[in-house]
């Protein structure tokens, strides 16, 4: 399986925004776009004077932007957008949806991750279950009835119990699934419809993008 290994802070800041990719350094003064360390684009030019984005460079700039937040490559992606182009409805919604779904995502916002990248390791590692099943695919497409849980292997790590504590502390389950922190349990309550989606993402550029 394929996996992006360098610097994740650089993704940030080619995109000028936080996409939130390490877990808690994000919300720290180490965050490399906070304003005392690089809030700049990377590489040798980030001080040439920045170019107007064509139409073409904003569709770009947001398809890379959603990649790279839910850490999927160029193909993975395009999938996801024939898959959602072939379903009934808007196409960019349907987009948004399926990466809302996946399972990896759903451990995130779930609160039982620090950041999408932990959630994925513990879904490849096996640590996730679905329905009391064992399910190592970060992209399995959760559905409304379902039980996701943490295995008892995993239930007491450190890094899960600071995330559980940070999401107590936020209050920002999407509304779509219902979190039992006690059971460590998320029961998908329906569908996720665009405005239960809070990513930054517009994704008419995308499908713009795509159409052409
Ligand atoms: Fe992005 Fe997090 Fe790095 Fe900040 S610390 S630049 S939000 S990955």
């Amino acid at each position: 399986m394929a996996r992006y290994t360098k610097a994740l802070c650089r993704l940030c800041r080619r995109e000028g925004m936080k996409l939130f990719l390490k877990g808690q350094r994000c919300l720290t003064e180490k965050c490399a776009c906070s304003t005392s360390r690089r809030p700049y684009i990377p590489g040798m030019h980030h001080n040439s004077p920045r170019r107007k984005l064509s139409e073409y460079g904003k569709q770009l700039r947001e398809k890379q932007k959603a990649k790279r937040i839910y850490g999927i490559f160029e193909r993975q992606f395009r999938r996801y957008f024939s898959i959602a182009n072939r379903l009934p409805g808007e196409t960019g919604e349907n987009l948004l949806r399926l990466l809302a779904t996946r399972l990896d995502n759903v451990v995130y916002e779930g609160g039982f991750a620090l950041s999408r990248r932990q959630a994925r390791l513990f879904v490849t590692h096996g640590k996730v279950l679905v329905n009391g099943k064992r399910i190592n695919i970060p992209s399995y497409q959760v559905k409304p009835g379902q039980r996701i849980s943490l295995s008892e292997s995993i239930s007491n790590n450190e890094n899960v119990l600071k995330a559980i504590s940070e999401a107590q502390k936020k209050k920002t389950t999407p509304s779509w699934f219902e979190v039992n922190y006690d059971k460590k349990e998320i029961l998908i309550k329906n569908q996720p419809t665009r405005t239960d989606i809070s990513v930054p993402i517009q994704e008419q550029l995308i499908v713009e993008l795509y159409s052409k």
